[in-house]
């Protein structure tokens, strides 16, 4: 067991976080986290906030963003850690990525509004951090201050998923693009999450191996939204791939987030830590 208390994903109001970077960082740094990255959504505006912030609280830091890529017909993200944050590829990369998610969102509200829910679109657009980051999460929050559910898990059961008002098919970066913005700024690339994709054994397996072979790195094992059957899987697909595992609460806010910054188990024996590998990376 690696006992580095490392987390390396999390969101500020960069992205559907509702902490600031330097509200993490203490928070981070008061539950002991040692090595800490913050990962917005396909935005990396927060990235020389967290890295100093960091440092006013004695932890060590690792660049990092999750960009959104769509494989199979299904959304997956990517993180990616120990990069440039000045570089050009990838700050154009998740530019391009977040295009759109404006007119997307208006959509969302226009179908919100069809089943008896208006103005969604300002009603997200009052919990926005970034403008240019309108997420699921911001309409989320607007539909429970609304009253029209109890909490956000019970909005995406409702509502904004697939076959549920709300739900917008969106297309988002390629695999192979993610992963070459990630190395192209001298970062690594890790799947989030994966436990989260509803694919079949054969789209998981192709995910993994096309991830592979773009040059992606690492596996998320102990994440905020795995189980521990789910850490024992991924642990094996990790080996299986000869990728290495990384560790995150995918920490979003105080009130909606189950799992806190910096409290997660730590990773199974017989892996190799992302953070043994991006050792001169570390800030
Ligand atoms: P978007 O990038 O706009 O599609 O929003 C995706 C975000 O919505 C994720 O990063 C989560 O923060 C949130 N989200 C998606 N599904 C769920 C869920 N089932 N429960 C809670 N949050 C979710
Ligand atoms: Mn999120
Ligand atoms: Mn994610
Ligand atoms: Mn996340």
């Amino acid at each position: 067991m690696s006992i580095l208390n490392a987390d390396l994903h999390c969101h500020s109001v960069v992205s559907d976080g509702t902490l600031t970077p330097e509200q993490l960082a203490e928070r981070a740094a008061a539950n002991g986290v040692e090595l800490w990255s913050l990962t917005d959504h396909d935005e990396i505006g927060g990235q020389h906030r967290a890295a100093a912030a960091a440092r006013a609280h004695g932890m060590r830091y690792l660049t990092g963003t999750e960009i959104s890529v769509t494989f199979s017909a299904e959304t997956v993200h990517i993180v990616g850690l120990g990069f440039d944050p000045d570089s050009a590829l990838l700050r154009r990369g998740l530019s391009d990525t977040r295009g759109g998610r404006r007119e997307r969102a208006q959509e969302m509200a226009d179908q919100l509004a069809a089943v008896g829910i208006p103005g969604a679109y300002e009603g997200a657009l009052k919990h926005v951090g970034n403008p240019e980051l309108i997420s699921r999460t911001h309409f989320a929050r607007f539909l429970v201050e609304a009253g029209v559910c109890r909490d956000t898990s019970e909005v995406f059961r409702k509502y904004l998923t697939e076959g549920n008002p709300g739900y917008v098919p969106h297309r988002w970066a390629s695999l192979k693009a993610a992963v070459q913005w990630i190395t192209g700024a001298g970062g690594l690339a890790v799947i989030a999450h994966p436990a989260r994709y509803k694919f079949t054994a054969n789209e998981e397996f192709a995910l993994f191996s096309e991830f592979k072979t773009h040059g992606g790195f690492g596996v998320e094992v102990v994440t905020g939204s795995h189980t521990a059957a789910e850490y024992v899987r991924y642990a094996d697909t990790a080996r299986e791939f000869g990728l290495s595992a990384s560790r995150g609460s995918d920490f979003h806010s105080p009130g909606e987030s189950h799992t806190d910054l910096g409290q997660l188990p730590g990773l199974p024996g017989g892996l190799t830590p992302v953070w043994d590998v991006l050792a001169d990376r570390i800030l």
